[in-house]
């Protein structure tokens, strides 16, 4: 991640970022820095995006909202993609042996007293790693070319067919949700989080339910750290192996929702230079 060096905002880019902004902000107010949100290499579980879900990607994450540390309940923490573009670097080859390549957005804060140590720590380059949640249709095998969700193959991803690793291309992405800075990449919540149509989960693919599961709970926690910060991760993990699937999709659609709300709110908070009050920072983590 690259800040912009000498501080001042290109004239046009102030007006894109504008579009998102309730008022007007000048040069001084904007900080803006540059993330590779994701890329074509294999992940760690196994799975890539290919070239041409990088460029839907590209146009689905304008606008949307980067937390830091998965930790939204402070209004200084967020930032916001206002462009995107998609890089191939010709110099460097992924694991699977494509040219490298990976989305780079350009996101911005509005400097506060409160966010000071954050751009500081970007500038530094200390916040590397990111995340991103989207949702796409399609995972296909590489080795078969088979849609793994609806019919399953016989191949197993991260084993060796015929000298090539077999993983899963995710295509076709449906939506965007947020992108984060993550502390830790090797933690639960980094990565990928896909989202899954659970009527594609048949018996023979029980694994697939699984890791649905997983990666629902994974959203649903993330979400109710913004709405219910006072509510303790395990207390929620305890309530998520309860519920069937349906419901924990349930679940997570409607933290989702609360969540976003109170982003906007907060992006409105943002936009009218208010103070954060007292109630508000009790309930940080
Ligand atoms: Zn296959």
């Amino acid at each position: 991640m690259d800040s912009e060096k000498n501080n001042s905002v290109p004239a046009q880019e102030l007006e894109l970022i504008g579009k998102y902004a309730r008022k007007a902000l000048t040069q001084e107010e904007v900080y803006t820095f540059s993330v590779i949100l994701c890329d074509n290499e294999i992940d760690r579980d196994n799975e890539k995006f290919t070239v041409a879900s990088l460029k839907t990607l590209a146009e689905l994450f304008v606008g949307k909202t980067g937390i830091f540390d998965h930790n939204m309940s402070s209004k200084d923490q967020t930032a916001r993609v206002y462009a995107t573009r998609v890089v191939t670097d010709e110099t460097r080859k992924t694991s699977d042996g494509e040219p490298y390549t990976y989305i780079e957005a350009k996101a911005y804060m509005v400097r506060t007293e409160k966010n000071k140590d954050l751009i500081a720590e970007i500038d530094a380059g200390i916040k590397k790693e990111t995340s991103v949640g989207c949702a796409v249709k399609v995972t296909r095998c590489s080795v078969c070319g088979e849609n793994v969700r609806s019919r399953g193959c016989e191949h197993q991803k991260g084993k060796q067919y015929g000298g090539k690793i077999c993983c899963h291309l995710l295509e076709e992405p449906a939506d965007a949700y947020e992108w984060s800075f993550v502390a830790v990449p090797a933690q639960k919540n980094a990565g990928v989080i896909k989202s899954f149509s659970p009527e594609a989960h048949t018996a023979a693919n029980e694994s697939w339910a699984e890791e649905y599961r997983t990666e629902l709970k994974s959203a649903l926690i993330r979400d109710a750290a913004t709405v219910m910060p006072e509510m303790r991760g395990e207390t929620l993990e305890a309530i998520c192996r309860e519920l069937s699937i349906e419901r924990l999709k349930d679940m997570r659609d409607a933290f989702r929702k609360k969540a976003e709300k109170k982003l906007s709110f907060i992006r409105q908070l943002d936009a009218n230079c208010d103070t954060e009050t007292e109630s508000n920072s009790e309930y940080k983590i």
